[in-house]
């Protein structure tokens, strides 16, 4: 069953078109790698299924429910988390506090001490848990990359939509961030994946779709998408991080 379902949705702002008529699916527990050249539309239609940003046109389901207008928070309840490229933490609280939030002002309006119990055990999903009382802004790129993903995860979403959540860490924190991210799949969570390293995204992804200029090039198996001569010739010019 597609947890996930765009239909030729289109996005312009002004004169630019963003997203020309974008076709595109997630099933359960379905790891879908979304990946092209710099501007191509990633994380417009990763906004468009979040809400922060509406569609012009097409439609989105979500779990079989129609959600193209839904405003961000009734998405965010309906089961759909985000990250974003530049991390938004509450940069005066602390680590743990960032989470607990989630929890107290989320689906469950839980109590202050409840949430941050709840909040600890995200934390030592994500292996967070020893810099649970540090105030956020201590806290290193790939620490704040991970604190990210236990905010999303506090959401106990149905979706999770990762954009870029590994850039700019360096090997050792990047595997580390790619077993995370693939153990959601055991979670029986869908995963949308954008990572700039499409090799990083092919070895992780059920399914891969690419984007170029707004528009959807190819998709399919990770294999079948990167020896597509139509994605080849999309990223020559060296955009990619082969
Ligand atoms: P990607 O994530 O694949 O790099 P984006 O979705 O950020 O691409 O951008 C797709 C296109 O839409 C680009 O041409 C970009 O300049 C344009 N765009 C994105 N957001 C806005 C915005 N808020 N206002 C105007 N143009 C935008
Ligand atoms: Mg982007």
């Amino acid at each position: 069953m597609n947890v996930l379902e765009c239909t030729e949705v289109t996005k312009r702002f002004g004169g630019v078109v963003a997203l020309d008529g974008v076709s595109f699916t997630v099933q359960e527990a379905e790891i879908v790698g979304l990946v092209g050249p710099n501007g191509s539309g990633k994380t417009t239609l990763l906004s468009c299924i979040a809400g922060s940003l509406r569609a012009t046109s097409g439609s989105i389901d979500f779990r079989g429910a129609e959600i193209t207008r839904a405003t961000p928070n009734r998405r965010a309840r309906a089961g759909i988390a985000r990250t974003f490229q530049v991390p938004k933490p509450l940069g005066s609280f602390t680590v743990v506090e960032n989470v607990a939030t989630a929890f107290m002002f989320g689906r469950d309006k839980l109590s202050r001490i409840e949430g941050l119990k709840r909040g600890l055990r995200v934390l030592q999903e994500v292996g967070l848990q020893a810099h649970a009382d540090r105030e956020v802004s201590a806290l290193t790129l790939h620490e704040r990359k991970f604190l990210e993903i236990a905010r999303a995860l506090a959401l106990d979403p149905q979706l999770i939509l990762l954009d870029e959540v590994l850039g700019g860490l360096n090997p050792s924190e990047a595997a580390e961030g790619m077993a995370l991210i693939g153990s959601l799949r055991e979670r029986g969570v869908s995963v949308v994946y954008i990572e700039h390293n499409v090799q990083a995204v092919a070895s992780l992804a059920d399914r891969m779709y690419v984007l170029n200029q707004g528009r959807n090039l190819a998709e399919g198996s990770a294999q079948e998408v990167l020896a597509d001569p139509a994605v080849i010739a999309a990223y020559l010019g060296g955009d990619v991080d082969a």
